[in-house]
């Protein structure tokens, strides 16, 4: 089948047409401009016309996936902004909300060959911040962010603001499906990727670390810059994630109308200092490289962690360990030259 990715030329995108390429699917990537779709069609050439560029230049324009949802058997919607760097919170939550509303909308109205559409949301979604510990599982919603960005506007801390904007994207998407689902010719259900920090190789269009996006240059800078290695989070591996992306199509019982058919999509919990200490074996004779405090990362005391026992019964995921990926991180720095 022939599978839609918005965003495609996002960090996480690249890896999600990559592995629909290599499981056999056809893929059309929608990206904002024909320039951002020339390294694409240069990266997977060898892929020959099963990928293919289309230009949607600004997803909140009602009706501006209309011509791309057309023809293809399934989307997966992974554009949205992710950074922390919006003064006012629209700037993220339009995008979030209406490009997800949107693409779901030309999906109903055009998509005639859609089974089925994956969002690409996030544990900022799922997440609260409490100074307890928690773990979380697919009931949680982060109605914190929202409440937060509803009250306090353009003081809402960035955070929150770009949380707001995932959480009630996600919220539109399993109202949409609600909503119409049982509307004669609606051909398609829903299923949702939340997935914590993501990091591994990176195969988008970089020029340098400086342009890494939010959570590989998190990762890059607590490799490279004395003293960033502190504090801690949940990951998964890019690659895990686009597999997940990949079953969430494959699998009947990935997706629905309700919101049962969203998936915490994470490895575990890390200190950073853990990823330098996963990664000792390829960095201790580069001065490249920080070591930090070996071990330390014992002492970290993580507040948040999630449950993957859903993805792992459902999408039959085996995730990766610390170890692979800092080795496939290294490996890439080291390759490109960084
Ligand atoms: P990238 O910044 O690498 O990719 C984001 C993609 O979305 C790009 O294609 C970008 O297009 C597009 N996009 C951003 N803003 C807009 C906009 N206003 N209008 C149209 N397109 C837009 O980010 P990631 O790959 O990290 O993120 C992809 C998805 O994964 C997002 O939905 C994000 O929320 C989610 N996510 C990411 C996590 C992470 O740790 N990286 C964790 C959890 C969820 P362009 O290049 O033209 O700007």
């Amino acid at each position: 089948g022939k599978v839609l990715v918005s965003g495609a030329n996002g960090y996480i995108a690249v890896w999600v047409v990559r592995t629909l390429l290599e499981h056999g699917f056809s893929v059309r990537g929608a990206v904002r401009s024909a320039d951002k779709g020339k390294y694409l069609t240069d990266y997977f050439a060898p892929y020959g016309d099963r990928f293919e560029v289309v230009v949607v230049p600004d997803i909140t324009v009602p009706g501006a996936f209309d011509e791309a949802v057309k023809g293809v058997d399934a989307i997966e919607h992974t554009a949205s902004p992710f950074h922390f760097k919006a003064v006012d919170p629209a700037e993220l939550l339009d995008p979030a909300i209406k490009g997800t509303t949107g693409i779901l909308e030309s999906a109903r109205k055009y998509g005639t060959s859609v089974k089925r559409v994956v969002v690409t949301s996030s544990c900022a979604a799922v997440m609260n911040i409490s100074d307890k510990q928690q773990v979380l599982n697919e009931l949680n919603w982060n109605d914190q962010a929202v409440n937060e960005v509803e009250n306090k506007g353009r003081e809402a801390s960035p955070q929150a603001k770009y949380r707001a904007s995932k959480t009630q994207a996600e919220r539109a998407a399993w109202d949409f499906v609600q909503k119409h689902q049982n509307e004669p010719g609606f051909g398609w259900d829903l299923s949702v990727m939340n997935p914590p920090l993501v990091v591994g190789p990176v195969i988008h269009d970089i020029s340098s670390p400086d342009a890494l996006g939010t959570s590989a240059k998190m990762m890059y800078e607590a490799f490279t810059k004395p003293g960033a290695a502190s504090g801690g989070g949940c990951w998964v591996d890019v690659r895990d994630l686009a597999l997940a992306h990949v079953r969430a199509l494959q699998i009947g019982e990935a997706g629905g109308y309700e919101n049962g058919k969203r998936f915490i999509i994470c490895a575990g919990a890390f200190a950073w200092q853990d990823w330098l200490d996963a990664a000792a074996p390829w960095t201790e004779d580069s001065d490249k490289y920080q070591k930090g405090t070996p071990g330390a990362g014992k002492e970290h005391v993580h507040l948040l962690q999630y449950k993957n026992e859903k993805s792992i019964k459902v999408l039959e995921l085996n995730y990766r360990t610390m170890a692979d990926t800092a080795e496939a991180v290294i490996a890439d720095y080291d390759a490109k030259g960084w």
